[in-house]
Formats: structure tokens, C-alpha cells, sequence
């Protein structure tokens, strides 16, 4: 970890920990956040739906994809900047943040203006323009791992961010390539504690894609909050079946509600402040 030496990314000391605070919602040490929604924005109804059911059941932040990295051209690829306004339509509707995933640089002006979070997906952590571009921005960065990435190389894809004068990056672990095919990737678990020690970024674990099971979703968040992650991003959709994209790794309603309150609980027992106050 030679590399890391020197960087804006790394931890001075063990009391080196950063929370950021989006809008008033705090990701980092010491809270554990959550960030719930489809993987892909479809329409206004769905939209609308699924906010006001994840906000009520406490999650702060809305995942709302208006671009999708499909890996084949001929599944949805997204609304597109159309569907800025649904996102007026839900800032309306609830009082969650809204969080959407960048694909090309083009579109930094428009989301960034709309968004509290802008997301670099996995397939995107080594696209350094896009790094430096969402770095010249003010907006909070969720940077997922790439699939095939050492720590190592994920922090200093987060260095690029950092390096041109944005320092809020929150990290998100979502799972590895390996020969396992049970799962859709294989959750590095211990990617999560290893960060915390490496750097003082917020660390976040996104249980859908990992495990891509929507019946091994709840196992993987309370495992990542135990092992002393900030929050997660988990897709949720109110008809998983219906669902446009990853439907069978997206938690329905109730299945989300439930573990929320596990997750509540746990997050009480391990100090964390409370993740919620929504939730009764
Ligand atoms: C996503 O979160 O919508 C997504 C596409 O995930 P990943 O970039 O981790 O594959
Ligand atoms: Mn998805």
C-alpha cells in the first residue's frame, strides 16, 4: 500500500474518521445511513411509491437511477435526463435525499444541479475524466468498487476525486468477481473493516448487487453494519416481479421494513447513532 502514502485518502490516526453531512443526513463515523430504492428510476407511480414506503420505514436517502450501465444494449438503459422531473416530483412528495449514479461527464451540469449524491458506479471507478469531473463538483460522491479491484486501487481511484478539491467521497463495497456463481458477486466483507483502517472516508456496503438474491440481502446488511459499515444502499421496489431491472436481488415492502427494524435494533446495541427518527 505504498501508493497510498502521502494521499488525501489516508487515515492519520485511528481517531481519523470522517461523517459527511449531506443536507442534514450524516454518512460516516458514528451513524449508519441508509439508501433505499429501485435499481432504476421507471415512472412517476413506482417512483413515488417506493420513496414514501422506504422513507417510512427509515431510510434517508432515495436511489434513483435516471442512467443504467446494462451489460447488454437491449435492456433498459434508464429515462435519461427526462426524468428530472420525477425527481421534482419526489423532493414534492417526501423529504428524502436523492441520490443517482453518473455515467459520462456530459451529464455532470444537469444531475449535480438536481441531485444531493452523485454515484460513480463500479464500471466507472477507473474512468478517471469522470473522477476528475465529479471532483470539480461540490456534491457528495458515493464511489463503488470496481468488481475486480484491490483496495488498494479503489482508494486511489477515490484520490483522483479528492486530489482536484472534492474530499467528500463516501466508499461503497459492492462485492467482487470470484469463481463463486451462487451469488452474483461474492460481498468482501473484510473490505469493510480494511478500509476503515486504511482510510477515514465513510465506508458503505450495497447488499443487492453483491449477493444479487433478494433472499440474501437482509444476512448481507446486517453483516456489513456488524462489521462497522455507515449505511448501505439496498435496492427496494414495491413489485419486485414487475421490476424493469434486478428484480430478483430488489427487497419487496415489507421484506425491507423488517429488516429496517432489525437494522435499528443493532445499530443501538453496537453505539451508532440512530440511524432514524422516522422509525417508532
Ligand atoms: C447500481 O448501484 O445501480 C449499480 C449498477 O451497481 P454497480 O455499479 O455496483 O454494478
Ligand atoms: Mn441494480
Amino acid at each position: 500500500m505504498n501508493r497510498l502514502k502521502e494521499t488525501k485518502v489516508q487515515k492519520i490516526n485511528s481517531e481519523h474518521n470522517t461523517a459527511i453531512n449531506v443536507n442534514g443526513v450524516h454518512i460516516g463515523e458514528g451513524y449508519f445511513t441508509v439508501i433505499a430504492g429501485p435499481c432504476a428510476l421507471e415512472n412517476v407511480e413506482v417512483a413515488v411509491e417506493s420513496a414514501k414506503a422506504v422513507e417510512k420505514a427509515g431510510a434517508r436517502v432515495f436511489r434513483c437511477s435516471l442512467f443504467k450501465p446494462r451489460t447488454s444494449p437491449y435492456t433498459y438503459q434508464g429515462f435519461g435526463l427526462e426524468g428530472i422531473e420525477i425527481l421534482k416530483t419526489l423532493r414534492q412528495e417526501t423529504g428524502l435525499l436523492l441520490e443517482t449514479e453518473i455515467l459520462s461527464t456530459e451529464h455532470i451540469d444537469s444531475l449535480a444541479s438536481e441531485v444531493d449524491i452523485l454515484r460513480v458506479g463500479s464500471r466507472n471507478m477507473d474512468n478517471y475524466e469522470l473522477l476528475k469531473g465529479v471532483g470539480r463538483t461540490n456534491k457528495p460522491i458515493i464511489l463503488k468498487r470496481n468488481m475486480s479491484a484491490t483496495l488498494e486501487e479503489f482508494l486511489l481511484a477515490a484520490e483522483y476525486i479528492l486530489s482536484v478539491g472534492n474530499e467528500k467521497v463516501i466508499l461503497c463495497e459492492r462485492g467482487i468477481r470470484t469463481f463463486e456463481t451462487y451469488t452474483r458477486n461474492t460481498l468482501d466483507i473484510l473490505a469493510v473493516p480494511a478500509l476503515k483502517e486504511l482510510t477515514h472516508l465513510p465506508v458503505i456496503v450495497d447488499p443487492s448487487h453483491s449477493s444479487g438474491k433478494s433472499s440474501l440481502v437482509p444476512s448481507a446488511s446486517k453483516a456489513a453494519l456488524a462489521a462497522g459499515a455507515d449505511g448501505l444502499i439496498i435496492e427496494v421496489h414495491p413489485d419486485p416481479i414487475k421490476s424493469y431491472s434486478d428484480g430478483e436481488q430488489s427487497l419487496d415492502i415489507p421484506t425491507f421494513e423488517n429488516l429496517m427494524k432489525d437494522l435499528f435494533e443493532m445499530s443501538n446495541v453496537l453505539g451508532k447513532k440512530s440511524f432514524t427518527s422516522v422509525l417508532n
